[in-house]
């Protein structure tokens, strides 16, 4: 009798198992691992991961670059300049070619 109870309760709680998938951004191994898949089956996902954690990670970075950049027009040939700090109107601003140009100049 009581055996027959253990079986059931036994059928009714889903088993997960280590899942190895291939991350479509680097394409390298991850595991899927069975709390993984208990966590997305309780939030109802019906979609494995795509990503590895280092590339899901990275993602999540990506709205925050570490580095701004800033763009002018360079004082000596009037093109493009990228700057990595604000302008200042009364500088002159050097593309990074002319930047180069006048370093070496000296
Ligand atoms: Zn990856
Ligand atoms: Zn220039």
């Amino acid at each position: 009798m009581y055996e027959d109870e253990v079986k059931v309760e036994e059928a009714e709680t889903p088993t997960y198992q280590d899942e190895t998938l291939v991350c479509v951004e680097c394409g390298k191994e991850f595991i899927f691992s069975a709390g993984e898949q208990a966590f997305y089956a309780e939030k109802g996902y019906t979609n494995k991961p795509k990503r590895c954690k280092a590339c899901r990670d990275a993602k999540k970075n990506a709205g925050n670059p570490e580095r701004q950049y800033y763009y002018a027009v360079c004082s000596e040939c009037g093109g493009e300049a990228k700057l990595t700090f604000q302008p200042s109107q009364d500088k002159p601003v050097y593309c990074s070619a002319c930047f180069e140009k006048r370093r070496n100049a000296r």
